[in-house]
């Protein structure tokens, strides 16, 4: 007989899974799951973070997987390959107007308006706990932590100028709201 008793439903663990899933459901959707992940990263991702590289890593999948997931968005014409502002030799990906127009119909939106719909303190104190919950598991599994540039390390303000010292490059408001690979915690500690 196995001495692991059963959790007690519903499991948190089986929750989040299962809530993820559901609001990710493309049932009436022309695009799979992976695509509509990628479309939403790639419209969400800073400069340095708009490779099919780091993408995989978001998205905790391998290389090849996310290679063929940005393939097939950039044949259908969401997605674009375009020259890095300040590295020649590398490329990145952008949305196209199509892909723009086609994350309106994003199903992940039913989810934002569901949680629109919790008590603020509920949605504060959610927001605290999953974001506590996926740094300890990204340092478990060894796994990079994505953030923004408000609480990066290198992110530097001089001169009434706001500037990353990964990329050497200036920070406007939309880049310092995207998520970005080569965030480093401002405490030096892997959060
Ligand atoms: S300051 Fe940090 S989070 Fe912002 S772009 Fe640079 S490396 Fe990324």
């Amino acid at each position: 007989m196995s001495d692991i008793s059963p959790r007690p439903a519903p499991d948190l663990a089986d929750m989040i899974v299962h809530l993820a899933r559901l609001g990710q459901s493309t049932a009436a959707t022309r695009l799979t799951a992976a695509q509509w992940g990628a479309l939403r990263y790639f419209a969400r991702a800073s400069r340095l973070s708009r490779t099919p590289s780091a993408f995989s890593c978001y998205q905790a999948t391998t290389r090849g997987t996310a290679s063929q997931t940005v393939k097939s968005l950039v044949e259908m014409g969401l997605l674009e390959r375009r020259s890095h502002a300040t590295d020649g030799r590398s490329t990145i990906l952008e949305l196209t107007e199509a892909g723009h127009a086609m994350l309106a119909e994003d199903p992940i939106e039913d989810l934002r308006r569901v949680l629109d719909r919790l008590p603020p303190e509920a949605r504060a104190s959610l927001q605290g706990a999953l974001g506590q919950v996926m740094s300890d598991l990204a340092e478990r599994r060894d796994a990079p932590v994505f953030g923004s540039c408000v609480d990066c390390t290198h992110c530097l303000r001089v001169a009434g100028e706001v500037i990353c010292r990964q990329s050497q490059a200036p920070l406007d408001r939309a880049e310092m709201d995207a998520i970005c690979v080569a965030f480093a915690p401002a405490s030096g500690v892997k959060q």
